[in-house]
């Protein structure tokens, strides 16, 4: 894909959202430990939003979404399907980082579940990825597994949406899962070229 990205200018709603998200206070816990908030990376343009968690310690520090490891490998898995950062929209279920990267509250989801329906609504994407079960789960209100999830199809308000395993969970995990990655990464693709050439979904 070719990326063209236009920088949100100063007054975008996505600026003054993203502003609004730095002055946040709801989560005390979260403001009193994070250096700053993170709330997106890539093109907002793109009919293609990835949801991850959380910013960890490399993207609390950098103010960008999966910077570190996991996000390496994230880049790299977009690279296998000849798609940039660029090409897509990143985003976390939460805009500050949990201490010691441990999982969201529930109270601390809904806090930032406003921002997270605004950033879907204005970048209003035909497909959304969730990166791993916390995504997942809270995007589409279910307990079901990431494993029960991954797969197949799934529809959240207009959007069609895939769930696939975390890029972190992958840094452990054997081949099998990779596998299972590439074949939900394959479903994306084959949707984006069936759009591409016309043909009905
Ligand atoms: N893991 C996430 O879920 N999000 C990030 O931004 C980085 C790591």
């Amino acid at each position: 894909m070719n990326g063209n990205i236009q920088s949100p200018p100063s007054c975008s709603p996505l600026k003054l959202l993203s502003d609004e998200v730095a002055r946040c206070t709801k989560c005390s816990e979260l403001v009193k430990n994070r250096t700053q908030t993170v709330f997106a990376d890539g093109n907002p343009q793109s009919p293609i939003v990835l949801i991850g968690e959380a910013p960890g310690r490399d993207e609390d520090k950098q103010g960008i979404p999966f910077v570190g490891r996991a996000g390496k490998l994230l880049t790299n898995i977009l690279r296998a399907y000849d798609l940039s950062r660029d090409d897509v929209y990143i985003i976390n279920i939460l805009k500050c980082r949990p201490p010691e990267n441990r999982d969201p509250t529930p109270e601390e989801a809904a806090n930032c579940r406003g921002y997270l329906d605004a950033q879907i609504a204005l970048v209003n994407p035909t497909y959304i990825i969730c990166l791993g079960a916390v995504a997942a789960q809270n995007l589409l209100g279910t307990d079901q597994s990431i494993t029960s999830l991954r797969g197949k199809w799934h529809t959240y308000k207009d959007h069609r949406v895939l769930c696939t395993y975390h890029p972190s969970y992958l840094l452990r995990a054997g081949k099998e899962a990779k596998k299972k990655v590439a074949d939900d990464f394959d479903l994306l693709l084959a949707a984006l070229k069936k759009d591409q050439s016309g043909e009905p979904k």
